[in-house]
């Protein structure tokens, strides 16, 4: 199987050229068609980390974000800030011949009332929520892809997993959830299929 074969954008597959990847790993075979469907498909993901499932979601969000579009139009959490700087780093490099702008949502990043004109937000839950909710600097009503990396690491964590699923309440139905953990214990499982009902699911 090739990346041509998935009819991304050409600035998309530029970029995957400028990377260095030659031809999609098993995760992003499998998963990049089940993401890039449309009508857009939720999906449950296993995968450690490793498989380049970062660049399989996005890739996803690089092709679901309107560049035109000054708003924030894609969401992702990470269980912790260093996470979401290398997801960044992911997107900014596979997106730099897009039009396309992301933003680190960690504490400080931002400030009440100052607008964000970014296309894709990646960052921490607790800041995500603080940003829509009490600093009002981007309206989720364009968001369109939810992307939730480490989802065992969040639930985890104290509070991450209800952040999240509280800011998932503040967001359009029509949102495509993404879902991604190494493992699947009883209480991620059910969490998973919470945060993204009806999903296509891949276990490898
Ligand atoms: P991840 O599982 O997302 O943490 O990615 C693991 C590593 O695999 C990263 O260093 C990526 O740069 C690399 N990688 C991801 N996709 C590919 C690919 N299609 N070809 C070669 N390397 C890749």
């Amino acid at each position: 199987k090739t990346f041509e074969a998935l009819n991304l954008h050409e600035d998309l597959m530029r970029g995957i050229y400028a990377v260095g990847f030659k031809k999609p790993s098993k995760i992003q075979e499998r998963a990049l068609p089940l993401l890039l469907s449309n009508p857009p498909r939720n999906l449950i993901g296993q995968s450690q980390s490793g498989t380049g499932k970062t660049a399989a979601f996005t890739l996803n969000m690089l092709s679901r974000v309107d560049p035109a579009l000054l708003a924030p139009q894609a969401i992702c959490l990470a269980p912790s800030r260093e996470l979401a700087r290398q997801i960044q780093e992911v997107v900014d490099k596979i997106g730099q011949f897009t039009d396309i702008k992301t933003f680190l949502a960690v504490p400080k990043s931002w400030s009440r009332g100052v607008r964000i004109d970014k296309h894709i937000l990646i960052g921490t839950p607790g800041t995500m929520m603080d940003m829509i909710t009490r600093g009002r600097v981007f309206d989720p009503k364009h968001i369109r892809v939810f992307v939730l990396d480490e989802a065992d690491e969040m639930i985890a964590l104290q509070g991450l997993g209800d952040q999240t699923a509280r800011i998932k309440r503040l967001l359009p139905p029509t949102v495509q959830n993404v879902l991604f953990s190494a493992t699947f214990p009883e209480e991620v499982q059910r969490f998973a299929e919470h945060f993204a009902p009806e999903a296509n699911q891949l276990f490898l």
